[in-house]
């Protein structure tokens, strides 16, 4: 029984039910092996999670995994500042770099809309979104790449019912707002997840792209 072993054996258990994925026969047997065999490297997993905790957060930009303010890929002055690109979750960034088939910015949406699981726009970065895309936006943000005018927005999320649902909410949002707006092609498995596309498909998806 759960309950005979010391309180922090119960604690680590506990702690590791709140990941996501994990019920208590996993947090159970994970923290087995974490006092057991699995001693040093378990110790070096906490000063992992504990390092990230505390230097890694998301670019103020772009929403991407970022250590300091602004990441990378914004920083980066030989990317194209015209061409920007949303997508669901930092994985798809990588993807779509691994891709090799796109050299724009992007906006990482953090989720999608989903009413049916109580997720709304408000609770993804889709307004973050529509301000970085706004030019009379009430506070400017002087370190935002976005500083030319944009000429294309590509929607990269998932070819699920949500996926295209929010597609279409940001299409609808900005189109007063004189930006070519995009989806990529099909090709992508429906209702298949971009952060598992294969790389050439990601790349066909991102060149046969087509307006909204
Ligand atoms: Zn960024």
């Amino acid at each position: 029984m759960a309950s005979l072993y010391p309180v922090s054996m119960r604690r680590l258990i506990n702690e590791l039910t709140k990941l996501p994925s994990v019920g208590d026969k996993s947090a159970t047997r994970l923290a087995y092996h974490l006092i057991t065999r699995g001693r040093h490297d378990g110790l070096a997993l906490s000063a992992a999670i504990q390092e990230a905790i505390e230097k890694v957060s998301l670019c103020k930009v772009c929403h991407f995994i970022a250590e300091g303010e602004v990441c990378p890929i914004c920083q980066d002055e030989r990317r194209n500042r015209r061409l920007l690109c949303a997508v669901e979750k930092p994985a798809d960034v990588i993807a779509l770099e691994r891709s090799g088939g796109y050299r724009g910015l992007y906006h990482v949406l953090h989720g999608v809309w989903s009413p049916l699981k109580g997720v709304g726009p408000e609770q993804t970065r889709m307004q973050q979104l529509l301000e970085r895309l706004n030019p009379e936006r009430s506070t400017p943000q002087t370190d935002d790449p976005l500083q030319l005018p944009l000429e294309e927005l590509i929607l990269a999320t998932s070819t699920t019912v949500e996926g295209d649902a929010t597609a279409l909410y940001v299409a609808n949002a900005v189109q007063s707002m004189g930006v070519v707006v995009s989806r990529l092609a099909q090709g992508l498995p429906k209702g298949g997840e971009l952060e598992y596309a294969d790389e050439l498909t990601l790349h066909l998806s991102l060149e046969g792209r087509r307006s909204l």
